[in-house]
Formats: structure tokens, sequence, C-alpha cells
């Protein structure tokens, strides 16, 4: 907790040349690529980093080939080109993945229309990825014997990517790249308003831990409040040219399906794409897509009746998914951008989504609206670019923000993994070789864990039951990783809290020895204030109706 107090101490001593409030994708790449770029930087947010919309996505990266459909191929070639440039820039972490999409009979379009459709992606993604796929009814089957292929007239196979880990330690990599950069970031601090007086904005901020309140002085005024960026904006009475709309979208994950790496695609109900994604050694599925009037959402049983009423007809399990199979759910809701002014009349499911930056420049103030992980890096490189136009200087344009350090530091940790036999320290039950899952989540920082493990051999061992982390890396996340409740770290830092069940994990003998060396000696009372925060897991609540079995 050290790193977030002496940040919240430097916040008020200094005139910021950008303070950005909320620390989800669009503030965390600010932050790296203002920072990077030699800016004065900070970033608050309310709750912990992440921990809004940006823990909830599908985790995939992908050029959005269903915008195909409403013919919107300027952002889908925009989506692909942002997809490779993830790729190429992180290929431990952004990984290309197979989709393989079944297609029942009468099908609102013609199969020919869709391969078709599908071989246009693939040149809009300018061939980038391994070529589409088609499949009979029979290679579905085989390929896949889960998929239900009763009314199926078969299906293709095209690749977008995915992110390996989650998407909220995605997001933490990029504030931990700004932090290094000099940026001062800290969790748990909300912004109750600002005002601008002689060229500066005053925030008030508060430490939600505590009440404390202070003030935080900057040149330029970043908002990236995702859902909240409208009411952020009433508090500063910014007038912009978009405002959001909201459309809820849960996931639900139980254990894997199918052990394949691979996402299949299907068309639910209402007509809508859903997936059935691999995490690890659990499957996620969904998502929905529902227009709501409020941030503020959670998962009804309405909603995971959908889900699993749709999956159990599209797969042949040997006995259908009901809600007892439940592990953990994400709810969020996109924040869609659009026109303060006359969108409101168009169909919900066509709104685009792509994000809008509003700027007022003689009020140095910027508003980042809806976005997708995707494009993240684009919302850096485009607030650079606004922010140079307010006047600030930046001494290192050119400055590369992102990405996975050279391949030479890669080979070096490689080498060095090899030669101290790290991987023979892999505990039998994980699903890849210790050496391969550290570089992904701490690339350079890894280096530093291979001498803890000389040091001390123990610091290899697996600390929680039925996890992969490591003692050495809840060592790291103590110190690097600003991780101020129990959640931060089993629900953002690691996934622990979506793939391991919560009976589960209260009861591993080493997780009272991981708060001892997260929060000292508050350990007893982070753990406590985490369970019984816990709503009752889905398992122990009554199950909702079984769902039917029977094919479309
Ligand atoms: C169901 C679902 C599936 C999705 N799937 C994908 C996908 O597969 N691929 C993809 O690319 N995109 C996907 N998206 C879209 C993507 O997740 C979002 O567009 C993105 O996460 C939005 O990020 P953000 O930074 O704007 O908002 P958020 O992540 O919500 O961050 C905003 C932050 O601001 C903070 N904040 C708010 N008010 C204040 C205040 N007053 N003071 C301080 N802090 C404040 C909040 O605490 C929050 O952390 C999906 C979204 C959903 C909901």
């Amino acid at each position: 907790m050290q790193l977030r107090e002496s940040n919240i101490d430097r916040l008020p001593k200094t005139t910021y040349d950008v303070l950005i409030i909320g620390g989800g994708i669009n503030g965390a790449v600010s932050a790296a690529a203002l920072a990077g770029k030699g800016l004065k930087t900070a970033l608050i947010d309310r709750g912990d980093f992440a921990g809004l919309t940006s823990m909830h996505s599908s985790n995939l990266v992908w050029g959005g080939i269903k915008y195909m459909e409403t013919y919107d191929f300027a952002l889908v070639r925009k989506l692909c080109k942002s997809r490779n440039h993830l790729i190429k820039n992180y290929p431990s972490t952004v990984q290309e993945i197979r989709f393989l999409t079944t297609i029942n009979k009468g099908f609102r379009y013609h199969p020919i229309y869709l391969w078709a459709g599908t071989w246009l992606y693939w040149f809009f993604g300018s061939c980038f990825t391994k070529i589409p796929h088609l499949f009979s009814r029979k290679g579905i089957q085989r390929e896949e014997s889960i998929i239900n292929t009763d009314n199926s007239i078969g299906g293709f196979e095209y690749s977008d990517a995915y992110l390996h880990d989650n998407d909220a330690r995605f997001v933490f990599n990029f504030i931990r790249a700004a932090l290094n950069r000099g940026c001062v970031a800290a969790n748990y601090v909300e912004s109750l308003g600002a005002r601008r007086e002689s060229g500066v904005w005053t925030v008030k901020g508060r430490d939600v831990t505590n009440g404390r309140k202070f003030d935080i002085r900057a040149k330029i005024l970043v908002n990236a409040c995702g859902p909240f960026v409208d009411q952020h904006n009433g508090l500063t009475g910014q007038q912009t040219e978009h405002r959001h709309a909201f459309s809820k979208g849960i996931h639900l994950i139980v254990d894997r399906l199918t052990p394949n790496r691979r996402v299949l695609a299907f068309f639910a109900d209402d007509g809508r794409l859903f997936f059935v994604i691999p995490m690890g050694s659990r499957t996620c599925i969904g998502t929905t897509d529902t227009r709501v009037e409020d941030a503020d959402v959670q998962v009804t049983d309405e909603d995971i009746r959908f889900v699993l009423d749709n999956i159990n007809k599209r797969l042949t399990l040997e006995t259908p998914l009901v809600e007892n199979d439940i592990i953990a759910t994400r709810c969020g809701v996109r924040p869609l951008a659009i026109q303060t002014e006359g969108d409101d009349d168009r169909d919900f499911l066509q709104l685009s989504r792509k994000h809008a930056i509003d700027s007022d420049h003689k009020q140095t103030h910027v508003s980042i609206f809806g976005g997708k992980l995707t494009d993240c890096l684009n919302v850096g490189d485009e607030i650079c670019e606004v922010v140079k136009g307010m006047g600030v200087g930046i001494d290192y344009p050119s400055y590369k923000w992102y990405g996975e350090p050279p391949v030479a530091l890669k080979e070096e940790f490689f080498h060095q993994a090899r030669l101290m036999d790290l991987d023979s320290y892999t505990s039998p039950e994980a699903s890849e070789k210790l050496s391969t899952r550290l570089w992904r989540r701490y690339a350079i920082e890894a280096i530093g864990l291979l001498e803890n493990i000389r040091e001390d051999p123990r610091q290899a061992e697996i600390l929680i039951t039925g996890t992969e982390y490591t003692r050495c890396e809840i060592q790291q996340a103590a110190r690097r990783e600003m991780i101020t409740k129990l959640e931060d770290f089993l629900r953002r830092r690691s996934k622990i809290a979506l793939v391991v069940r919560q009976e589960e994990i209260k009861q591993s003998p080493g997780l009272l020895e991981a708060c001892e060396i997260l929060f000292g000696d508050q350990a007893q009372a982070k753990f406590d204030e985490y369970f019984k925060n816990r709503p009752a897991s889905r398992a122990s609540r009554p199950s909702v109706e079984r769902p039917s079995t029977e094919p479309e």
C-alpha cells in the first residue's frame, strides 16, 4: 500500500500538465502515452483501476465482424488494423485465436453471403491472420463434438484475437507503464468535481478509504470516467458534442466446455452473435446487449436464463448447464458514444461503437466517449495529439509508449530462466510453463522475479492452492500493484476470483498468508472485508428453472 500512500501525498503538491480522471482502459492508455512522452501526468480513479467497464469485457481484441452487417466498413477496417497493431506489439498477451461460427438453417443471410463476408473481413484485416476456412456440418462435428449440428448447414472459421490473461490485467499494465514513466496515479481517489481559474483546473479529490479531501491542480483535465463521463462533465459545466447511451452485457464463467483453444460463435435467439470463449481452465459465455438508462447494473435471473437457454440449445453437453454450474459472472455497460443532439431515434443495436474525443481548447478540457479495448492504442495517440494542440510542450514526441520490451530482453529472460531450470518449478496443475507465464504477466519485471527465486526457491511455490500464483509474484504485487483491497488482487491483478469458486478461494490455506504479504497487520481485516461483501455465490442460490435442451 506504500506506493498508493506516497502518490496520494504527492497529488496535491504540484501543478500537473494533465490530470486524468478514470483508470479504465481509456484513462490508462492516456496516462501511459502522456507520461511516456514526458508530460507531468496524474491519474485518479474512485474505485480500483479497471474496476468498472474494463473488467467486464469479452476479452476479445477484434475487428468487429458483426459491424459488417451494418456496412460500417470504415469502423471494421480501423478496428482490424488496431487488432493487428496490438497483436504485433503484445505478442505474449494479445494472441490470434480462431472463431468457429455455426450457421443454422433459415438464418437471415444465405451462407454464400456470409462466407463472402468472412473473406472481406479477412481482407479488411490486411490478410494478417490465418485464412478463413469453410466447414461442412460433419466437419464441425469432427472439430467440436459439443456443438449441436442438428439444425446446422455448416459454418466457417476465421481469426481475431483475445487477451490471454484478462482485460483488467491488460489495463493495469498500462497504469504500471505510466507509473514507471513518472505518472502519479492512485486508486480509490474520487473526483468530486473541478473548477478552472487562471488557466488551471483544481479538482476536489477525496480519498475513498478514509474520506480525506484535497485539491489536485492541472493545466489540462481529461475526463475518462467511462459510463460516468457525462456525470463528471455535469460537475464541471462542460458542454460536449457527444454523450453516452448504455448497453448492458453479461458473461457467465463455467468449467471448461471444450479442450480446444478456439472461440465458438453462434447466433443467439435475438439474432446477435454470442461466444464461448476460452479462459484458462474455464469457459466464458456471453454476451448480451440490452439498452439500459442507468450505468449501475447487476446480473439478473432473466439475463442468466437467456445465456443458459441459448447455449444449451446450441451445445450437446452430457448435462445441460444450469445456474449451479456458474463459477462467476461478469456484468457491465458499454458506454456508446452518440451525438448529444439527434441520435436517440436510431436503432439501438445499430449505434456505432466508435470512440469520440471531444475537446474544449479554451477550457483545456478533454472527454473520451465510447471506445473499445481493441482501439486503445489509437486513443492514447489521439489524446497526445489533442493535448499537444492545447499548448503544453511535449518533450519526447516520438517516444513509443506501448509494446512489449525488445526481443533481446525477452531472449535474455528466457536464457536466464533456462539456465536456472525455472520451468522445473512449474506446478503440475499449471496450464503453461512458469517462464512463459511470468514473462507474459510482468515482462521486464519478470527478470527481478528470477533473482527472488534464485535467492529462495520457496518463492516459486504456489501460495494460494488452486491458482497459479507463486509467492514471489504476490510479494511483487504488494510492492508494485497498488492493491488496496483483496478484490483488487483476486479479481483484477489476477483472475483468481473468475476461475476459482468463492468457497474454494476462502478455504485455500495460502490465502491468509497472501493477505499478510499484501496487507501486513491488516491481513485479517482485508480478508473479512472481501468475504463479507461477496454476494451469495450463484451456486448457493436457488436454481433457476432447468433450461430447455431442444434444438432451435
Ligand atoms: C459486456 C461487454 C463486453 C465488451 N467486450 C469487449 C471486447 O471484447 N473487446 C473490446 O475491445 N471491447 C469490449 N467492450 C468495450 C470495453 O470494455 C469498453 O469500451 C471499455 O472498457 C471502456 O473503458 P473506459 O475506460 O471508457 O471506462 P471504464 O472502464 O468504465 O473506466 C472508467 C473509470 O472511471 C472511474 N470514475 C468514474 N467516475 C469517477 C470520478 N468521479 N472520480 C474518479 N474516477 C471516476 C470509474 O471508477 C472507472 O474505473 C465490452 C464492454 C462490455 C460492457
